[in-house]
């Protein structure tokens, strides 16, 4: 037996085909940088994770997330609730430093 993996059309989460039963989507939120008008539906088991995917689709084009600055998510489960207040979430990102190490043989030394 082969294990497939085939990604949700909706919510793009990659699924594998040993799982049992179907998938479900998480709940839908719909995340806006503060005071925005336009809403983006984010699949996420809370708020809270909706904001960061929210963010790390925001941060995609030139990182300024990720070089030290915030952005101010607003996230709500129904738009057409106008009693729903939004939950606002201050996004910041990181980035982990990876050092690596290659060998250097000494054929490779006596070439320089
Ligand atoms: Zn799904």
């Amino acid at each position: 037996m082969t294990m497939t993996m085939s990604q949700c059309p909706i919510c793009k989460k990659w699924v594998f085909s040993l799982h049992r039963g179907p998938h479900v989507c998480p709940p839908k939120w719909f995340c806006q940088e503060a005071g925005g008008l336009s809403d983006t539906v984010m699949y996420a088991h809370n708020a809270e994770t909706a904001a960061i995917k929210y963010a790390e689709q925001w941060d995609a084009d030139d990182h300024p997330l990720l070089q030290g600055e915030t952005v101010e998510i607003w996230v709500c489960e129904d738009p057409t609730d106008e009693a729903e207040p939004f939950v606002k979430f201050c996004c910041s990102g990181d980035t982990i430093p990876t050092y690596y190490a290659r060998e250097i043989k000494p054929a490779e030394e006596d070439k320089s």
